[in-house]
């Protein structure tokens, strides 16, 4: 599904991915720890195609394709989905305009057929109901005012509608409070049927409590260092991330 091979990439001027490699099988969850500034981010960023990030050399394949070739458009039409691909604020467009449009382009791109409205409304009311949002907020404009917790349950709402091939969250820097966390979790545990792929990135293992990855790695400065089951994120959570310096200190 997704391949990863000695990806080297840069912000501005400087390398933060260096020689990352990654496999994930359809249906797998993949949970990515790491420092403060190891690159988690990024990677999220340099996958979804964001300006700014550029690839230096390795390779990124999606279902055998070149992902580094596609436009970020045609990211998301090959089954992407990065939860802050859709952060942005836009006055006077409602949640359910910009999402039926974002559904049915994203359909249309896959050969499949559009949703009605009444398809649309009937899909819309069970994913708010399943993130715990009122049905007035599909009327609200895209963003507008929404509190984090809203803008977490929002993300997942989208997860839910676009049906992606790999979703990418990035919980690390969200600050998220329990009840989001467990919609995060929710949604993610209700959208895993053996198929669909996830990169859940995060701080903290607490996330993990509730979604029980396949796999855990650790990003350290550009690269995975370590990867295992669920129990090396308790390792991390019981240690931290010491050792890390001690294990870079062997290289040198
Ligand atoms: P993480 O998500 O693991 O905390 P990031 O991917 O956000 O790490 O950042 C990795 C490194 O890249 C950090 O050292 C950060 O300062 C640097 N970085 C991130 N964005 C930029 C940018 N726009 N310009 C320069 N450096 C950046
Ligand atoms: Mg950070
Ligand atoms: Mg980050």
């Amino acid at each position: 599904m997704l391949s990863i091979k000695d990806l080297h990439a840069r912000v501005e001027e400087t390398t933060i991915l260096k020689g990352l490699n990654l496999e994930i099988k359809p249906g797998e969850v993949h949970a990515i720890m790491g420092p403060n500034g190891a690159g988690k981010s990024t990677l999220g960023y340099v996958l979804s195609g964001r300006d700014g990030y550029e690839v230096e050399s390795g390779s990124v394949e999606m279902d055998g394709k070149d992902l580094l070739d596609m436009e970020v458009e045609e990211r998301a039409q090959a089954g992407l989905f990065l939860a802050f691909q859709y952060p942005v604020e836009i006055p006077g467009v409602s949640n359910m305009e910009f999402m039926k449009e974002s559904v049915n382009a994203l359909r249309e791109a896959r050969g499949e057929k559009s949703l009605s409205s009444a398809e649309f409304l009937k899909k819309a009311k069970e994913a708010c109901k399943q993130v715990e949002l009122p049905l007035d907020f599909l009327k609200r404009g895209v963003n507008e005012g929404f509190s984090g917790g809203e803008k977490k349950r929002n993300e997942i709402m989208q997860l839910i509608m676009l049906e992606p091939k790999l979703a990418i969250l990035d919980e690390s820097d969200s600050g998220l409070d329990v009840d989001a966390l467990q919609v995060v979790a929710n949604g993610v545990n209700s959208q895993r049927d053996g198929k669909r792929s996830f990169i859940v990135v995060t701080h903290y293992q607490r996330l993990l409590d509730y979604i029980q990855p396949d796999y855990v790695h650790i990003l350290s400065k550009g690269k995975i260092v370590k990867s295992g089951g669920p129990e090396l994120a308790k390792e991390v959570e019981a240690s931290g991330y010491a050792w890390l310096a001690e294990a870079e200190g062997a290289d040198a």
